[in-house]
């Protein structure tokens, strides 16, 4: 009996925050294909992308808490769910850039787990022209962790994505294929769309606001090759406002424009995107309280 042996498992990007791991991610999937919305097979992980060879399918998956974890040390609470996660995956790569290793590079890597292959991505190599710097650097790293591997890529650019899912391949078990093929991930639109904003806020408003924030789709229309997309983002108080808006509303058209792009770009399409600040009212927070309750 001829049986093609195909490869299909679950695997965890982690790394402090600004290493490039979604870069990566959409680099992994190739950000361009159109996302379906068919509901997963699987209820084992939160699924963020999913890349499918001829001989393997690899399905990335959310660590909780590294899409909150923006510096600071991380607590408790968010220590278990990352390592929850990166003891039920398949493989976890772990991230770092070039010749950088900081603290919460560190910090991540106390996480990581003994059991479970862990690859030792280093991303940016368009930044570190130096060979020999960067093999003693690899060489360094590798004497911290019993990694199984190492693969230098530049996500930024594209390069060696390839050889890096070359590499991780043999560390997915024999299964058939988990998702269909066409399918790259199994969040809805709507959910990315409020995810793009999300990481603006994080990256525009340091470190501690966005977690009392929140980002709500009031609108998302298809009309014809165009998205008409309506976000607001809730504050808790109205003298929080001003820090989104910004002087003459500027960080808030900074934030609104880059998520635009971004949204272009992953839906392949024009998008036409409205962003406003809220100050969440204790009333709708009631009725959404007694929805849950079923009154
Ligand atoms: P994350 O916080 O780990 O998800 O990191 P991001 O993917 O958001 O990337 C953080 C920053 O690093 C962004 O400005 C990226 O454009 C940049 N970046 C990511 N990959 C590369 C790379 O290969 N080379 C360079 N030069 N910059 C990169
Ligand atoms: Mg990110």
């Amino acid at each position: 009996m001829t049986e093609t042996s195909y490869r299909c498992g679950f695997v965890a990007i982690v790394g402090r925050p600004n290493v490039g791991k979604s870069t990566l991610m959409n680099h992994l999937i190739g950000q361009k294909i159109s996302i379906t919305s068919k509901k997963a097979q699987t209820t084992r992980h939160r699924v963020t992308g999913i890349h499918t060879s001829d001989h393997s399918q690899f399905v990335f998956v959310d660590t909780p808490g590294f899409q909150t974890f923006h510096g600071g040390a991380l607590n408790e609470t968010l220590n278990k769910s990352v390592k929850d996660t990166l003891g039920s995956v398949d493989c976890v790569m772990f991230v770092l850039e070039a010749k950088r290793f900081t603290p919460a590079d560190r910090e991540v890597m106390a996480l990581l787990p003994k059991h479970i292959p862990v690859m030792l991505v280093v991303n940016k190599v368009d930044k570190a022209k130096d060979k020999l710097e960067l093999a003693n650097f690899i060489d360094d790293v590798r004497a911290e962790f019993p990694f199984v591997d190492a693969e230098v890529v530049s996500a930024k650019h594209g390069q060696r994505i390839a050889e890096l899912l070359e590499k991780i391949a043999p560390y997915l078990p024999e299964s058939v294929p988990l998702y269909p093929e066409d399918m790259i991930t199994d969040k809805s639109q709507r959910f990315l769309a409020a995810e793009i904003v999300r990481e603006k806020l994080f990256r525009y408003l340091g470190e501690e606001l966005p977690y009392s924030m929140n980002v709500e789709v009031e609108q998302f229309e298809v009309d014809g090759a165009l998205y008409r997309i309506h976000i607001a983002i809730l504050v808790d108080k109205e003298g929080q406002k001003p820090i989104v808006i910004g002087k003459g509303g500027e960080k808030l058209k900074k934030i609104s424009t880059e998520a635009r792009l971004d949204m272009e770009a992953l839906f392949d399409t024009k998008v036409y995107l409205e962003v406003w600040v809220k100050v969440k009212s204790g009333w709708a927070d009631d009725v959404r309280f007694l929805k849950e309750f079923g009154l």
